[in-house]
């Protein structure tokens, strides 16, 4: 048929092109596995009080151990399991994960205010999630104020009319909801403000600028000045130099992430440096 002809001519002419979705195909294959093989993991990344120096915090940051390519980041795995639509398990996966180590480090003593957890367009759509999400808090036992969901702005505008449903149900249980990668998306100021949003974390490419130009300062300053007028906290992300963190500290930032303050770690570690009294 002409459909097998294409393909032969597509094998023939794109070698490269075949080995990409071979490559693509192991990688589904694999993925699909690997949930069950438990080869998930969490990784946990501070949030400091930039005030007091204290932790606010953690987000939970997916890791695929893939046993022949060693430790993957979720930019590797993330969007293909999006596509795959499996990517509800992956995520109801990391947030049971995230909550039973918010009461395994409970249990050891060390206070971790909060947890967040990122969600999938596919996620917030589904309307099973606020269910699900109750269920996990009734199951781990924690409290719901010491959750916190991420979405990105996209997500949100994309889903308009159910997101707010979707988001009300959420708060409703008591966790709360945080804007990421904020300042990246197109979203109508006027629509943020009705949402029942608790922080906006101020992108990292934003970030970035604070110490390149003159006036990198003036998209993060403006976010701040927003999240204050709207009565929300703000996350800075992706924090590495000390000069950023000076600036966002000066313009009365909330909290800070980045590499400045540490990067995502295996839960354990996160007691090795946050276990004894912290800094600040
Ligand atoms: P995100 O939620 O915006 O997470 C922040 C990303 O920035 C993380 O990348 C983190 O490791 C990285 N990062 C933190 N501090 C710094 C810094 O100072 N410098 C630099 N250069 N990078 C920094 P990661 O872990 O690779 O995650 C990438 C994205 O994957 C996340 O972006 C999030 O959108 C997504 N993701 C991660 N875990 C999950 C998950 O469980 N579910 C879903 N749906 N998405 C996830
Ligand atoms: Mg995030
Ligand atoms: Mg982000
Ligand atoms: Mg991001």
């Amino acid at each position: 048929t002409a459909k097998e002809m294409g393909r032969n001519t597509y094998q023939y002419y794109e070698p490269d092109l075949t080995a990409s979705a071979f490559d693509r195909l192991r990688l589904e294959n694999d993925l699909r596995a690997a949930v069950r093989r438990g080869e998930l993991l969490v990784h946990y990344q501070p949030q400091i009080q930039l005030s007091t120096g204290r932790l606010a915090g953690v987000e939970a940051l997916v890791r695929w151990q893939h046993p022949e390519q060693g430790l993957l980041a979720p930019g590797c795995f993330i969007s293909v399991a999006e596509e795959m639509g499996i990517i509800d398990e992956i995520g109801v996966w990391v947030l049971r994960a995230a909550c039973v180590q918010m009461m395994d480090w409970d249990a050891s003593g060390l206070s971790v205010p909060r947890v967040a957890v990122n969600l999938s367009a596919q996620q917030l759509g589904r309307d099973s999630l606020v269910g699900q999400v109750s269920d996990i808090l009734e199951e781990t036992g924690l409290a719901p104020a010491r959750l916190e969901l991420e979405l990105t702005e996209s997500m949100i505008m994309q889903r308009a009319d159910r997101a707010i449903d979707a988001l009300r149900g959420l708060r409703a249980l008591g966790i709360a909801i945080a804007v990421d990668d904020f300042g990246t998306g197109y979203s109508s100021l006027g629509y943020i403000r009705q949402l029942p949003l608790n922080r906006l974390k101020i992108d990292a490419s934003f970030v970035q600028d604070l110490d390149a130009a003159e006036d990198g300062g003036m998209i993060a300053r403006a976010i701040i000045g927003l999240g204050k007028s709207l009565g929300l906290e703000v996350i800075a992300e992706g924090v590495e130099r000390e000069a950023q963190n000076a600036f966002l500290r000066r313009e009365g930032c909330d909290i800070g992430q980045g590499y400045l303050y540490g990067r995502p770690m295996p839960a354990a570690d996160l007691c090795a440096s946050w276990g004894s009294s912290p800094a600040g």
